[in-house]
Protein backbone atom coordinates (compact mmCIF):
# COMPACT_ATOMS: atom_id res chain seq x y z
CA UNK A 1 0.00 0.00 0.00
CA UNK A 2 1.23 3.34 -0.80
CA UNK A 3 1.93 5.64 1.94
CA UNK A 4 0.94 9.39 1.83
CA UNK A 5 3.29 11.89 2.88
CA UNK A 6 1.88 15.24 4.19
CA UNK A 7 2.24 17.95 1.38
CA UNK A 8 1.00 21.73 0.88
CA UNK A 9 -1.52 22.17 -1.14
CA UNK A 10 -4.20 24.01 -0.82
CA UNK A 11 -6.46 23.72 2.69
CA UNK A 12 -9.81 24.95 3.28
CA UNK A 13 -10.25 28.56 3.65
CA UNK A 14 -11.24 29.62 7.29
CA UNK A 15 -14.42 31.47 7.48
CA UNK A 16 -16.89 30.08 5.05
CA UNK A 17 -18.37 26.34 4.62
CA UNK A 18 -18.02 26.95 0.65
CA UNK A 19 -15.97 25.16 -0.69
CA UNK A 20 -13.10 27.66 -1.17
CA UNK A 21 -9.51 26.59 -0.29
CA UNK A 22 -6.10 28.94 0.29
CA UNK A 23 -2.84 28.13 -0.17
CA UNK A 24 0.23 30.38 0.91
CA UNK A 25 2.88 31.24 -1.39
CA UNK A 26 6.52 31.36 -1.21
CA UNK A 27 6.50 35.44 -1.51
CA UNK A 28 3.58 35.97 1.35
CA UNK A 29 0.87 36.28 -1.33
CA UNK A 30 -1.91 33.96 -1.10
CA UNK A 31 -4.03 31.97 -3.97
CA UNK A 32 -7.88 31.31 -3.43
CA UNK A 33 -9.15 28.23 -5.46
CA UNK A 34 -12.90 27.83 -5.77
CA UNK A 35 -13.77 24.86 -8.52
CA UNK A 36 -13.03 26.36 -11.58
CA UNK A 37 -11.55 30.00 -10.66
CA UNK A 38 -8.27 31.11 -8.85
CA UNK A 39 -7.28 34.38 -7.71
CA UNK A 40 -3.79 35.50 -6.63
CA UNK A 41 -3.42 38.33 -4.15
CA UNK A 42 -0.03 39.60 -3.20
CA UNK A 43 1.46 40.18 0.17
CA UNK A 44 -0.64 43.53 0.89
CA UNK A 45 -3.88 41.99 0.53
CA UNK A 46 -2.83 38.53 1.92
CA UNK A 47 -3.46 40.47 5.40
CA UNK A 48 -6.47 41.59 5.09
CA UNK A 49 -9.68 39.71 5.95
CA UNK A 50 -9.26 37.68 2.47
CA UNK A 51 -12.85 36.35 1.61
CA UNK A 52 -14.88 39.50 2.49
CA UNK A 53 -12.58 41.68 -0.04
CA UNK A 54 -14.61 43.97 -1.91
CA UNK A 55 -12.79 42.91 -4.82
CA UNK A 56 -14.95 41.77 -7.87
CA UNK A 57 -12.50 38.37 -8.23
CA UNK A 58 -13.94 37.72 -4.67
CA UNK A 59 -17.56 37.74 -5.71
CA UNK A 60 -16.42 35.51 -8.89
CA UNK A 61 -14.55 32.98 -6.11
CA UNK A 62 -18.19 32.59 -4.06
CA UNK A 63 -20.16 32.40 -6.81
CA UNK A 64 -17.56 29.22 -8.54
CA UNK A 65 -18.01 28.06 -5.04
CA UNK A 66 -21.80 28.09 -5.11
CA UNK A 67 -22.11 26.62 -8.29
CA UNK A 68 -19.59 23.77 -7.45
CA UNK A 69 -22.20 22.65 -4.79
CA UNK A 70 -25.27 22.93 -6.81
CA UNK A 71 -23.94 21.47 -10.17
CA UNK A 72 -22.80 18.80 -7.24
CA UNK A 73 -26.12 18.21 -6.17
CA UNK A 74 -27.45 17.92 -9.06
CA UNK A 75 -25.07 15.30 -10.65
CA UNK A 76 -26.08 13.31 -8.00
CA UNK A 77 -29.90 13.73 -7.32
CA UNK A 78 -30.86 14.48 -11.45
CA UNK A 79 -33.35 11.92 -12.73
CA UNK A 80 -31.40 9.13 -14.55
CA UNK A 81 -31.85 9.67 -17.96
CA UNK A 82 -29.22 7.70 -20.62
CA UNK A 83 -28.10 9.50 -23.79
CA UNK A 84 -25.66 7.26 -24.40
CA UNK A 85 -25.71 3.64 -24.74
CA UNK A 86 -22.61 1.14 -24.22
CA UNK A 87 -22.66 -2.06 -25.32
CA UNK A 88 -20.14 -4.70 -23.92
CA UNK A 89 -21.30 -7.10 -26.78
CA UNK A 90 -19.18 -10.35 -25.01
CA UNK A 91 -16.45 -10.91 -22.08
CA UNK A 92 -14.29 -12.76 -24.11
CA UNK A 93 -10.69 -11.27 -25.28
CA UNK A 94 -7.76 -12.38 -27.73
CA UNK A 95 -5.43 -10.58 -25.68
CA UNK A 96 -4.06 -11.34 -22.60
CA UNK A 97 -3.16 -8.90 -20.88
CA UNK A 98 -1.38 -8.06 -17.59
CA UNK A 99 -3.50 -5.91 -16.06
CA UNK A 100 -7.07 -6.80 -17.63
CA UNK A 101 -9.68 -5.33 -14.94
CA UNK A 102 -12.42 -7.70 -16.45
CA UNK A 103 -10.68 -11.28 -16.59
CA UNK A 104 -12.21 -12.46 -20.29
CA UNK A 105 -14.45 -15.71 -19.96
CA UNK A 106 -14.10 -19.02 -22.21
CA UNK A 107 -15.91 -18.36 -25.75
CA UNK A 108 -18.69 -20.31 -24.25
CA UNK A 109 -19.88 -17.27 -22.30
CA UNK A 110 -23.14 -15.73 -23.53
CA UNK A 111 -23.19 -12.72 -25.75
CA UNK A 112 -25.05 -9.50 -25.79
CA UNK A 113 -28.47 -10.51 -27.58
CA UNK A 114 -30.24 -8.49 -29.92
CA UNK A 115 -33.24 -8.20 -28.35
CA UNK A 116 -31.48 -6.53 -25.04
CA UNK A 117 -29.92 -4.27 -27.77
CA UNK A 118 -33.04 -2.97 -29.46
CA UNK A 119 -34.75 -2.63 -25.81
CA UNK A 120 -31.98 -0.33 -24.85
CA UNK A 121 -31.75 1.52 -27.84
CA UNK A 122 -35.08 2.40 -27.62
CA UNK A 123 -34.95 4.13 -24.41
CA UNK A 124 -32.02 5.84 -25.23
CA UNK A 125 -33.23 7.09 -28.36
CA UNK A 126 -36.05 8.41 -27.04
CA UNK A 127 -34.28 10.19 -24.17
CA UNK A 128 -32.57 11.77 -27.35
CA UNK A 129 -35.26 12.47 -29.40
CA UNK A 130 -36.89 14.45 -25.96
CA UNK A 131 -33.82 16.51 -25.73
CA UNK A 132 -32.52 17.23 -29.27
CA UNK A 133 -29.83 15.33 -28.95
CA UNK A 134 -27.28 12.58 -30.93
CA UNK A 135 -27.43 9.43 -29.83
CA UNK A 136 -24.18 7.77 -29.06
CA UNK A 137 -23.36 4.13 -29.29
CA UNK A 138 -20.16 2.75 -27.18
CA UNK A 139 -18.84 -0.63 -28.73
CA UNK A 140 -16.52 -1.88 -25.80
CA UNK A 141 -15.55 -4.72 -23.47
CA UNK A 142 -15.84 -6.34 -21.45
CA UNK A 143 -13.65 -8.24 -23.96
CA UNK A 144 -12.83 -7.34 -27.31
CA UNK A 145 -16.01 -5.87 -28.95
CA UNK A 146 -14.68 -6.59 -32.74
CA UNK A 147 -14.12 -10.39 -32.18
CA UNK A 148 -16.91 -11.19 -34.11
CA UNK A 149 -17.94 -9.35 -36.74
CA UNK A 150 -21.71 -10.87 -37.31
CA UNK A 151 -22.78 -9.35 -33.74
CA UNK A 152 -21.37 -6.07 -33.86
CA UNK A 153 -22.51 -5.69 -37.17
CA UNK A 154 -26.19 -6.62 -36.08
CA UNK A 155 -25.58 -4.59 -32.86
CA UNK A 156 -25.01 -1.49 -35.01
CA UNK A 157 -27.20 -1.99 -37.60
CA UNK A 158 -30.46 -2.75 -34.79
CA UNK A 159 -29.34 0.56 -32.85
CA UNK A 160 -29.24 2.82 -36.44
CA UNK A 161 -32.35 1.54 -37.00
CA UNK A 162 -34.08 2.92 -33.85
CA UNK A 163 -32.02 6.18 -34.47
CA UNK A 164 -33.57 6.43 -37.55
CA UNK A 165 -37.18 5.29 -36.25
CA UNK A 166 -36.68 8.36 -33.83
CA UNK A 167 -35.35 10.94 -36.64
CA UNK A 168 -32.13 11.87 -34.28
CA UNK A 169 -28.93 11.61 -35.44
CA UNK A 170 -26.14 8.46 -34.11
CA UNK A 171 -22.43 8.91 -33.16
CA UNK A 172 -20.43 5.39 -33.15
CA UNK A 173 -17.43 5.34 -30.69
CA UNK A 174 -15.54 1.72 -30.66
CA UNK A 175 -12.57 0.99 -28.17
CA UNK A 176 -10.87 -1.88 -29.46
CA UNK A 177 -7.56 -3.45 -28.44
CA UNK A 178 -6.76 -3.31 -32.51
CA UNK A 179 -5.83 -6.44 -33.32
CA UNK A 180 -8.21 -8.26 -35.66
CA UNK A 181 -8.13 -9.12 -39.40
CA UNK A 182 -7.39 -6.24 -41.94
CA UNK A 183 -10.86 -6.90 -43.52
CA UNK A 184 -12.33 -6.34 -40.53
CA UNK A 185 -10.11 -3.45 -39.76
CA UNK A 186 -11.63 -1.58 -43.02
CA UNK A 187 -15.04 -2.47 -42.21
CA UNK A 188 -14.59 -0.09 -39.04
CA UNK A 189 -13.00 2.48 -40.64
CA UNK A 190 -16.14 2.16 -43.25
CA UNK A 191 -18.75 2.33 -40.09
CA UNK A 192 -17.50 3.75 -36.81
CA UNK A 193 -17.06 7.72 -35.92
CA UNK A 194 -14.12 8.02 -33.86
CA UNK A 195 -11.79 4.60 -32.65
CA UNK A 196 -9.89 4.18 -29.49
CA UNK A 197 -7.13 1.54 -29.38
CA UNK A 198 -5.37 1.00 -26.84
CA UNK A 199 -2.06 0.77 -27.23
CA UNK A 200 0.88 0.78 -23.71
CA UNK A 201 3.58 1.81 -25.98
CA UNK A 202 6.76 1.26 -28.11
CA UNK A 203 6.71 -2.64 -29.24
CA UNK A 204 8.48 -4.01 -26.31
CA UNK A 205 6.10 -2.53 -24.00
CA UNK A 206 3.12 -3.19 -25.77
CA UNK A 207 4.56 -7.02 -25.95
CA UNK A 208 5.36 -7.48 -22.94
CA UNK A 209 2.35 -5.73 -20.80
CA UNK A 210 -0.60 -6.11 -23.87
CA UNK A 211 0.90 -10.01 -25.35
CA UNK A 212 -1.81 -12.41 -27.80
CA UNK A 213 -3.38 -14.75 -25.58
CA UNK A 214 -0.30 -16.92 -27.39
CA UNK A 215 2.20 -15.17 -25.74
CA UNK A 216 3.08 -12.99 -29.31
CA UNK A 217 3.77 -9.07 -29.36
CA UNK A 218 0.04 -7.93 -30.12
CA UNK A 219 1.63 -4.56 -31.97
CA UNK A 220 2.28 -5.37 -35.75
CA UNK A 221 -1.49 -5.96 -35.22
CA UNK A 222 -2.54 -2.58 -34.03
CA UNK A 223 -0.24 -0.77 -36.12
CA UNK A 224 -1.63 -2.01 -38.86
CA UNK A 225 -5.10 -1.16 -37.65
CA UNK A 226 -4.56 2.01 -36.83
CA UNK A 227 -3.24 2.47 -40.36
CA UNK A 228 -5.98 1.47 -41.63
CA UNK A 229 -8.77 3.73 -39.66
CA UNK A 230 -6.22 6.68 -40.69
CA UNK A 231 -6.86 5.97 -44.52
CA UNK A 232 -10.32 5.83 -43.85
CA UNK A 233 -10.44 9.36 -42.62
CA UNK A 234 -11.63 8.64 -39.33
CA UNK A 235 -10.43 10.11 -35.98
CA UNK A 236 -8.25 7.69 -33.78
CA UNK A 237 -7.68 7.99 -30.18
CA UNK A 238 -5.00 6.38 -28.25
CA UNK A 239 -5.44 4.95 -24.73
CA UNK A 240 -2.53 4.10 -22.74
CA UNK A 241 -2.33 2.81 -19.91
CA UNK A 242 0.86 2.93 -17.58
CA UNK A 243 2.45 0.67 -15.11
CA UNK A 244 4.87 0.85 -12.57
CA UNK A 245 7.04 -0.64 -14.90
CA UNK A 246 6.41 2.24 -17.63
CA UNK A 247 5.43 5.43 -16.07
CA UNK A 248 8.78 7.02 -16.46
CA UNK A 249 9.01 6.23 -19.77
CA UNK A 250 5.74 8.75 -20.99
CA UNK A 251 8.07 10.82 -23.33
CA UNK A 252 9.31 7.50 -24.81
CA UNK A 253 5.67 6.17 -25.22
CA UNK A 254 4.30 9.57 -26.61
CA UNK A 255 7.07 9.70 -29.49
CA UNK A 256 6.31 6.23 -30.56
CA UNK A 257 2.33 6.74 -30.40
CA UNK A 258 2.53 10.17 -32.35
CA UNK A 259 5.05 8.67 -34.92
CA UNK A 260 3.83 5.76 -35.33
CA UNK A 261 0.23 5.59 -34.55
CA UNK A 262 -0.69 9.17 -35.31
CA UNK A 263 -3.73 9.76 -33.28
CA UNK A 264 -5.30 12.91 -32.80
CA UNK A 265 -5.70 12.47 -29.02
CA UNK A 266 -3.80 10.32 -26.59
CA UNK A 267 -5.38 9.52 -22.63
CA UNK A 268 -3.15 7.82 -20.49
CA UNK A 269 -4.09 6.86 -16.90
CA UNK A 270 -2.22 4.83 -14.41
CA UNK A 271 -3.35 1.06 -14.29
CA UNK A 272 -6.46 0.13 -12.64
CA UNK A 273 -5.71 -1.85 -9.47
CA UNK A 274 -8.57 -4.26 -9.86
CA UNK A 275 -8.84 -7.75 -12.00
CA UNK A 276 -6.06 -8.60 -12.87
CA UNK A 277 -4.21 -5.55 -12.34
CA UNK A 278 -4.71 -5.59 -8.49
CA UNK A 279 -0.95 -6.66 -7.67
CA UNK A 280 0.11 -3.64 -9.67
CA UNK A 281 -1.23 -0.88 -6.72
CA UNK A 282 1.72 -2.80 -4.29
CA UNK A 283 4.30 -1.79 -6.78
CA UNK A 284 3.80 1.92 -6.79
CA UNK A 285 6.29 3.70 -3.97
CA UNK A 286 5.08 7.10 -2.33
CA UNK A 287 7.47 9.19 -4.44
CA UNK A 288 6.09 7.81 -7.67
CA UNK A 289 3.14 10.06 -7.65
CA UNK A 290 5.52 13.19 -8.54
CA UNK A 291 7.40 11.13 -10.64
CA UNK A 292 4.65 9.91 -12.65
CA UNK A 293 3.44 13.89 -13.42
CA UNK A 294 6.81 15.25 -13.79
CA UNK A 295 6.91 12.34 -16.62
CA UNK A 296 3.26 13.30 -17.52
CA UNK A 297 4.45 16.55 -18.33
CA UNK A 298 7.33 15.17 -20.50
CA UNK A 299 5.29 13.22 -22.46
CA UNK A 300 2.42 15.80 -22.87
CA UNK A 301 5.80 18.21 -24.32
CA UNK A 302 6.15 15.44 -26.81
CA UNK A 303 2.97 14.58 -27.78
CA UNK A 304 2.59 18.58 -28.65
CA UNK A 305 5.27 18.78 -30.90
CA UNK A 306 3.06 16.66 -33.01
CA UNK A 307 0.11 18.43 -32.54
CA UNK A 308 -1.35 15.66 -30.38
CA UNK A 309 -3.61 15.91 -27.60
CA UNK A 310 -2.48 14.23 -23.91
CA UNK A 311 -4.73 14.18 -21.46
CA UNK A 312 -5.69 12.14 -18.54
CA UNK A 313 -9.39 11.38 -17.51
CA UNK A 314 -8.87 11.51 -13.67
CA UNK A 315 -8.72 14.70 -13.13
CA UNK A 316 -10.75 17.07 -15.25
CA UNK A 317 -9.97 20.81 -14.04
CA UNK A 318 -12.42 22.56 -16.11
CA UNK A 319 -15.31 20.23 -15.31
CA UNK A 320 -17.51 19.04 -12.23
CA UNK A 321 -17.55 15.54 -11.82
CA UNK A 322 -16.87 12.25 -9.84
CA UNK A 323 -16.54 8.58 -10.58
CA UNK A 324 -16.46 6.50 -13.48
CA UNK A 325 -20.53 5.33 -12.75
CA UNK A 326 -22.59 5.43 -15.67
CA UNK A 327 -25.53 6.73 -13.50
CA UNK A 328 -23.45 10.39 -12.89
CA UNK A 329 -22.73 9.96 -16.79
CA UNK A 330 -26.24 8.93 -18.70
CA UNK A 331 -24.75 6.01 -19.65
CA UNK A 332 -26.52 2.60 -20.27
CA UNK A 333 -24.43 0.04 -20.32
CA UNK A 334 -25.77 -3.30 -21.23
CA UNK A 335 -23.46 -6.78 -20.43
CA UNK A 336 -24.22 -9.78 -21.84
CA UNK A 337 -27.28 -11.83 -20.14
CA UNK A 338 -28.86 -8.34 -20.84
CA UNK A 339 -28.43 -6.68 -16.95
CA UNK A 340 -27.48 -2.74 -17.41
CA UNK A 341 -24.67 -2.38 -15.04
CA UNK A 342 -24.11 1.13 -13.12
CA UNK A 343 -20.08 -0.12 -12.88
CA UNK A 344 -18.23 -0.02 -15.83
CA UNK A 345 -15.51 -2.58 -13.80
CA UNK A 346 -18.64 -4.87 -13.35
CA UNK A 347 -18.68 -6.52 -16.98
CA UNK A 348 -20.17 -9.51 -16.77
CA UNK A 349 -22.96 -11.28 -15.12
CA UNK A 350 -22.07 -13.01 -12.01
CA UNK A 351 -19.95 -9.43 -10.88
CA UNK A 352 -23.16 -7.69 -11.84
CA UNK A 353 -24.75 -10.01 -8.57
CA UNK A 354 -22.40 -10.19 -6.32
CA UNK A 355 -21.90 -6.46 -6.65
CA UNK A 356 -25.69 -5.16 -6.80
CA UNK A 357 -24.26 -2.90 -9.47
CA UNK A 358 -27.36 -4.10 -12.17
CA UNK A 359 -29.75 -0.95 -12.67
CA UNK A 360 -32.04 -3.05 -14.74
CA UNK A 361 -32.36 -6.31 -16.84
CA UNK A 362 -34.26 -7.08 -19.54
CA UNK A 363 -36.26 -9.40 -19.96
CA UNK A 364 -37.64 -11.08 -23.01
CA UNK A 365 -40.75 -9.71 -24.66
CA UNK A 366 -40.85 -6.48 -22.16
CA UNK A 367 -39.90 -2.57 -22.94
CA UNK A 368 -36.39 -2.41 -20.31
CA UNK A 369 -37.30 -1.82 -16.51
CA UNK A 370 -34.85 0.40 -14.93
CA UNK A 371 -35.07 0.21 -11.29
CA UNK A 372 -35.52 3.97 -10.31
CA UNK A 373 -35.12 3.28 -6.33
CA UNK A 374 -31.69 1.53 -6.79
CA UNK A 375 -30.39 4.01 -9.12
CA UNK A 376 -31.09 6.61 -6.42
CA UNK A 377 -29.44 4.55 -4.13
CA UNK A 378 -26.40 4.49 -5.44
CA UNK A 379 -26.44 7.85 -6.56
CA UNK A 380 -26.57 8.84 -2.87
CA UNK A 381 -23.97 6.41 -1.47
CA UNK A 382 -21.19 6.92 -4.04
CA UNK A 383 -21.87 10.66 -4.31
CA UNK A 384 -21.56 10.87 -0.78
CA UNK A 385 -18.10 13.09 0.90
CA UNK A 386 -15.78 10.08 1.54
CA UNK A 387 -12.38 10.36 4.06
CA UNK A 388 -10.12 12.62 2.60
CA UNK A 389 -12.13 13.91 -0.44
CA UNK A 390 -14.24 15.58 1.69
CA UNK A 391 -12.16 18.47 2.55
CA UNK A 392 -9.82 18.60 -0.65
CA UNK A 393 -9.60 20.85 -3.06
CA UNK A 394 -9.67 18.74 -5.69
CA UNK A 395 -12.72 16.89 -4.74
CA UNK A 396 -15.07 18.30 -7.64
CA UNK A 397 -12.83 17.80 -10.44
CA UNK A 398 -11.29 14.22 -9.29
CA UNK A 399 -12.71 10.48 -9.88
CA UNK A 400 -11.96 10.03 -6.47
CA UNK A 401 -9.80 7.07 -6.24
CA UNK A 402 -12.26 5.22 -8.26
CA UNK A 403 -12.22 2.10 -9.49
CA UNK A 404 -9.76 0.84 -6.41
CA UNK A 405 -11.76 2.84 -4.27
CA UNK A 406 -15.22 2.25 -4.41
CA UNK A 407 -17.93 3.70 -1.98
CA UNK A 408 -20.50 1.48 -3.65
CA UNK A 409 -18.35 -1.66 -2.48
CA UNK A 410 -18.53 -0.67 1.40
CA UNK A 411 -14.76 -1.82 2.67
CA UNK A 412 -12.54 0.35 1.14
CA UNK A 413 -9.09 1.28 2.09
CA UNK A 414 -8.53 5.01 2.73
CA UNK A 415 -8.48 7.15 -0.37
CA UNK A 416 -5.66 9.35 0.70
CA UNK A 417 -3.12 5.87 0.55
CA UNK A 418 -4.10 5.37 -2.65
CA UNK A 419 -1.38 6.00 -5.84
CA UNK A 420 -4.91 7.10 -7.90
CA UNK A 421 -5.67 9.88 -5.25
CA UNK A 422 -1.60 10.99 -5.05
CA UNK A 423 -1.60 11.42 -8.52
CA UNK A 424 -4.83 13.23 -8.83
CA UNK A 425 -3.46 15.66 -6.42
CA UNK A 426 -0.59 16.49 -7.70
CA UNK A 427 -1.80 17.04 -11.04
CA UNK A 428 -4.40 19.52 -10.30
CA UNK A 429 -1.67 21.01 -8.10
CA UNK A 430 0.72 20.95 -10.50
CA UNK A 431 -1.67 23.00 -12.95
CA UNK A 432 -3.03 25.44 -10.56
CA UNK A 433 0.82 26.14 -9.58
CA UNK A 434 1.36 27.08 -13.05
CA UNK A 435 -1.63 29.12 -13.36
CA UNK A 436 -0.57 30.99 -10.45
CA UNK A 437 2.86 32.23 -11.83
CA UNK A 438 0.68 32.99 -14.86
CA UNK A 439 -1.36 35.07 -12.90
CA UNK A 440 1.51 36.60 -10.61
CA UNK A 441 3.32 37.69 -13.87
CA UNK A 442 0.06 39.62 -15.04
CA UNK A 443 -0.52 43.33 -15.35
CA UNK A 444 -3.37 43.09 -12.76
CA UNK A 445 -1.44 41.44 -9.85
CA UNK A 446 1.66 44.27 -10.74
CA UNK A 447 -0.90 46.94 -10.98
CA UNK A 448 -3.77 45.98 -8.01
CA UNK A 449 -2.30 43.15 -6.29
CA UNK A 450 -4.77 41.16 -7.62
CA UNK A 451 -5.70 39.24 -10.54
CA UNK A 452 -8.08 36.03 -11.15
CA UNK A 453 -8.88 33.72 -13.87
CA UNK A 454 -11.36 30.23 -14.45
CA UNK A 455 -9.56 26.92 -14.54
CA UNK A 456 -10.08 25.15 -17.70
CA UNK A 457 -8.95 21.05 -18.07
CA UNK A 458 -5.73 21.11 -20.03
S1 LIG B 1 -7.73 -6.23 -24.44
FE1 LIG B 1 -9.01 -5.48 -22.77
S2 LIG B 1 -10.41 -7.16 -22.31
FE2 LIG B 1 -8.73 -8.01 -23.52
S3 LIG B 1 -7.30 -8.83 -22.00
FE3 LIG B 1 -6.66 -6.74 -22.56
S4 LIG B 1 -7.61 -5.39 -21.01
FE4 LIG B 1 -8.67 -7.40 -20.95
S1 LIG C 1 -17.16 4.30 -7.94
FE1 LIG C 1 -17.41 2.10 -7.73
S2 LIG C 1 -19.36 1.66 -8.77
FE2 LIG C 1 -18.67 3.66 -9.48
S3 LIG C 1 -17.53 3.22 -11.34
FE3 LIG C 1 -16.06 3.35 -9.64
S4 LIG C 1 -15.77 1.23 -9.01
FE4 LIG C 1 -17.67 1.33 -10.22
S1 LIG D 1 -9.17 11.10 -4.41
FE1 LIG D 1 -7.61 12.33 -3.45
S2 LIG D 1 -7.28 14.06 -4.87
FE2 LIG D 1 -9.22 13.11 -5.39
S3 LIG D 1 -10.75 14.29 -4.25
FE3 LIG D 1 -10.22 12.50 -3.00
S4 LIG D 1 -8.58 13.22 -1.64
FE4 LIG D 1 -8.76 14.69 -3.33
Amino acid sequence: MVKIKDETHFVPASGTPLPIFQRELEDGGRAFYAPGYLVVVDKAHAFQPELNQPAPAFAHLHTHAHKALIQWKALAERPFLPLCLTLYLNNECNLHCAYCFSMPQPHTAPRLEREAIRAGAEIVARNCEEQGRALTVVFHGGGEPTLHQNELETALSTVEQIAATHGIPIFRYLATNGVMPEQRARWIGAHVDLIGISCDGTPEIQGAQRPLRGGASSAPYLERTAQIIREAGKPLHVRVTLTPGTFLSQAEIAAYVCRVLRPSEIHVEPVYGVGRGAHMEESWHPEDADRFVAAFEEGRAVAARYGIVWRTSGVRMGEIHGPYCHIFRDVLNLIPGGATTACFCASDADTVTTRHTAIGHWQPGTVFPLDRDHIRHMQQVVSSPQGACERCFNRFHCTRGCPEVCPWDGAMQAVETTFRCRVARALANTQLTAEIATLQNSSDYYLLGIAAKEIQTL
